[in-house]
């Protein structure tokens, strides 16, 4: 089988605060100059208060697991040899209900549960974008 390159995001006008801090490890989400909501993905206009005076702050990076499955199937050839990882969504400290689709990774052999504590890591996946992940906290 021939190697298929990994898909890889497109950092726009919009995300590319998040990326350029996902290379100097370090987990940005967009925020509201006006209220000082965070939201995300990000949007043009703030959610709750209508501005589009929006910017990006750094967050805690801790959190905890919202829910979770594990991909069995490879549905794009780069994922082949990841097989099977973990797709989850993280809800964020720092606001509830701040929510992050991401994988866990370095998952113990128990596996994780929907109210586990996580907090971010990076994994490269190529020479400009590292990708924000997310691994348990052991107590
Ligand atoms: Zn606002």
């Amino acid at each position: 089988m021939t190697e298929s390159p990994p898909l890889l995001p497109a950092p726009d006008e919009l995300t590319s605060f998040f990326w350029e801090a996902a290379r100097r490890h370090e987990l940005m989400i967009q925020r509201c100059s006006a209220c000082g909501t965070y939201q995300h993905p990000p949007e043009p206009v703030c959610h709750s208060c209508l501005s589009f005076d929006l910017g990006g702050a750094e967050v805690s990076g801790r959190g905890t697991v919202y829910s979770y499955t594990m991909a069995t199937q490879a549905f794009h050839p780069s994922f082949a040899d990841k097989l099977p990882f973990c797709i989850a969504v993280v809800e964020l400290d720092d606001r509830p209900g701040l929510k992050l689709l991401t994988n866990i990774v370095d998952l113990p052999a128990d596996g994780v549960n929907v109210g586990d504590p996580v907090e971010v890591c990076f994994r490269a996946l190529s020479d400009e974008i590292d990708l924000p992940v997310f691994r348990l906290v052991r107590a």
